[in-house]
């Protein structure tokens, strides 16, 4: 199954913290685009230079959009699936398991209030819950739901630093792009 974020809306300066960790949620649980409205070129390359570093850029990107309802459009048009998360929707149990067998989710969260069409033209008003609270709160748990926890275990390709988990204290290391096995000398191993 492959996920991607729509955002919609963005609120210049104020709202570039949480905009990033929408980004961040979204590569570090498991999906594959974030479309992002009204948000600076510079918040895009502040995620992708992490990326860079943390690794998977050939599996994650984000696009800068100025039109919300084209890209929804394409993605309908492709038969692709809308999940529109909202306090207002069906709580995510209740429809998890259709959900689990579609192939290809866009995943739309707001900003603030998001436009009323995008209720009719989602397949699917998603609740986390019937409370208010936070997108980034709302997608990491849909993105859980979704893949079970196995997005924890996937592969970063190509990170240059990684971490070491630790019962206490920080281990990171640098990876270097080759690496050669100590009891070989024939040659490079990926
Ligand atoms: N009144 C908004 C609403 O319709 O959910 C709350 C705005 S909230 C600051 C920004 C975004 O967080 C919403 O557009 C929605 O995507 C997400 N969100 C907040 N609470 C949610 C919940 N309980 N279930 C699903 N999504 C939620």
């Amino acid at each position: 199954m492959k996920i991607s974020v729509l955002r919609i809306g963005h609120r210049l300066v104020r709202d570039d913290r949480l905009t990033t960790h929408v980004a961040l949620v979204a590569r570090a649980f498991g999906s594959e685009k974030v479309y992002m409205t009204d948000a600076a070129d510079s918040l895009k390359q502040t995620v992708d230079e992490i990326t860079k570093s943390w690794g998977g850029s050939s599996d994650f990107n984000i696009e800068l959009i100025s039109n919300w309802n084209r890209v929804v459009m394409n993605w309908k048009r492709e038969g692709k699936t809308i999940v529109h998360l909202t306090m207002y929707g069906i709580p995510l149990g209740d429809r998890i398991k259709e959900l689990r067998r579609e192939k290809n989710i866009l995943v739309v969260i707001g900003a603030e209030k998001v436009p009323r069409e995008l209720y009719d033209l989602a397949n699917y008003n998603i609740a986390i819950g019937n409370q208010p609270h936070s997108e980034v709160a709302a997608l990491s748990i849909f993105l859980d739901r979704m893949f079970e926890g196995k997005q924890f275990n996937r592969e970063f390709r190509d990170a240059k630093i990684k971490i070491i988990p630790a019962a206490k204290g920080k281990i990171v290391r640098e990876m270097t792009p080759v690496s050669y096995e100590k009891s070989d000398s024939k040659g490079p191993t990926t």
